[in-house]
């Protein structure tokens, strides 16, 4: 849904240029949308408002068939616009006539249709598929995962190549359906609500549908297939709970699971003080199988969590995580993967918050922890967090130092003004992207305050800072170990591992 900023650019293009708009003929989209650290994710021309995924799996197999049914519109004179997939395609319709397609590099698939689509037309494209997806590789490796007893198609910033076709860079967001037909007596789980109960199909398959009615990134669109204990419920304001635990879990490990996931609606009723109102249709999580996938994903209104997350016993710390991302994340999205600590920069410090409103550490506490006890040569200071580049994307300075950027921006405002920027930036994004800029200049807004140095130092600068309350000061022997510490930091070693 980035119609209005493409239509803007391009009219500013053309006016800029003649005073006239120009009459283009119809080209070809791109098969990118130009993102700083994976330019050829998402493709230009056309901007998608559904998705309806039509499935059947059979996890004996790994076989994967089904329809994916696009309602795009295009954003320029359209003679020829890209997927992204990497399933075995069998026929592709366009506007109710047959296209012909060619697949190029290892995830695009070029359609080209029978007639020319005008700017701001309609575009209903029907792509029918089949394959193992287990087998096909991109980006050098394979996001599906198989496991005993089903799939998972869980990952960032890929997965969707793997089970449906689309434009696939968070900038373009979509409302889903979700329809599987798995083996009666499996269950296939996906995001937002159930519109019907499961039904049952012949030949011994059940069909289970999903929907989202709110826009939702292609990588936080999830399908967990397995046996899974459901758990079904609502909160106070009558939103729909939904937890599945793997039955793979062992005693133990579900026991803690359970001790945890099903505090969500607690949980989130603490995060919406804080951030603002929830912005899903539903909540609820997921424990996958142990042995699988192992780390977390915020996985629009479910998280999807790996089972080792609980093998101590609760951990609340990933739920208050996940559930963060909701709004940091999944509401509001990165325009550009570059600026993924407006993610986990936020979700981790949720977690700090947490830890404060527990008595397990004040978030100035873990912060000083922190700050004493990464060496000087850690990745968290070499590091730009507005900057991480790929092989940092996920690591230290993202989650660390990017809550720890919070933690002195909240020093440097003060609590009102800190809560404000959150609320007002969830707020003025909601169902949207941002980008590191235009946080920044929010929070100078709300403030009143110059914050460039605080910035500068702490987003942009490969180095560690240098906190102005220490200058002068002798150097204070390390700080205790917060209590809540262990736990965070076994959850940020699992997240990392993705
Ligand atoms: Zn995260």
């Amino acid at each position: 849904m980035r119609r209005l900023l493409v239509a803007m650019a391009a009219t500013a293009l053309t006016l800029g240029v003649t005073g006239v708009p120009a009459q283009a003929a119809p080209a070809p989209g791109g098969p990118g949308l130009g993102d700083t650290y994976f330019p050829d994710y998402g493709n230009s021309g056309y901007d998608v408002g559904h998705y309806d995924i039509r499935l059947r799996y059979t996890p004996s197999t790994d076989k994967l068939t089904g329809t994916t049914t696009i309602l795009a519109t295009a954003t320029q004179d359209l003679s020829r616009f890209n997927l992204d997939f990497v399933l075995d395609v069998s026929s592709i319709y366009v506007n109710n006539r047959p296209a012909t397609f060619a697949r190029e590099g290892d995830h695009e698939l070029v359609v080209t249709p029978a007639r020319t689509i005008a700017d701001g037309g309609a575009m209903t494209v029907v792509v029918q598929y089949s394959g193992v997806p287990s087998t096909k590789v991109a980006a050098g490796f394979t996001a599906w995962t198989r496991t005993p007893d089903g799939a998972l198609a869980i990952g960032e910033p890929e997965i969707a190549w793997w089970w449906f076709p689309s434009n696939d860079h968070p900038t373009d967001k979509a409302t889903f359906d979700v329809s599987v037909s798995v083996p009666t007596g499996v269950e296939a789980i996906s995001n937002g609500t159930m519109p019907r109960p499961p039904v049952q199909e012949t030949l011994g398959y059940t069909r289970w549908s999903w929907r989202s009615l709110k826009p939702q990134a292609t990588y936080l669109t999830f399908l967990t297939v397995g046996q899974y204990d459901i758990t079904q419920d609502t909160t106070a304001n009558g939103q729909t709970v939904y937890n599945a635990y793997s039955q793979l879990l062992s005693p133990e490990w579900r026991d803690g699971a359970q001790a945890s996931v099903e505090r969500t609606a607690e949980i989130t009723d603490w995060e919406s003080t804080l951030f603002g109102p929830w912005p899903f249709e539903a909540r609820g999580g997921v424990v996958m199988p142990p042995g699988t996938v192992s780390f977390a994903l915020e996985t629009q209104t479910r998280p999807n969590f790996g089972a080792s997350f609980f093998r101590r016993g609760a951990n609340t710390s990933v739920v208050v995580h996940e559930n963060a991302h909701q709004w940091f994340g999944d509401s509001v999205s990165v325009a550009d993967w570059q600026h993924i600590w407006l993610n986990e920069g936020f979700a981790s410090y949720a977690e700090w918050l947490w830890s404060e409103k527990n008595d397990e550490g004040t978030a100035q506490e873990i912060f000083d922890y922190l700050y004493a006890t990464y060496p000087d040569d850690a990745s968290i200071w070499t590091t730009a967090p507005a900057d991480p580049g790929v092989a940092e994307l996920f690591g230290d300075a993202v989650y660390d130092r990017g809550a720890m950027t919070l933690h002195q921006l909240r020093v440097a405002v003060g609590d009102d003004a800190f809560f404000e920027i959150l609320r007002t930036w969830t707020a003025e994004h909601r169902y949207g992207n941002g980008t590191t800029a235009e946080f920044t200049a929010l929070a100078e807004k709300i403030s009143g305050q110059d914050l460039a140095a605080l910035f500068q130092a702490w987003l942009y600068t490969p180095a560690k800072p240098v906190l102005a309350s220490a200058a002068g000061k002798a150097k204070k022997a390390t700080p205790a170990t917060p209590k809540s510490w262990a736990e965070i930091s076994q959850t940020h070693a699992l997240l990392h591992e993705h």
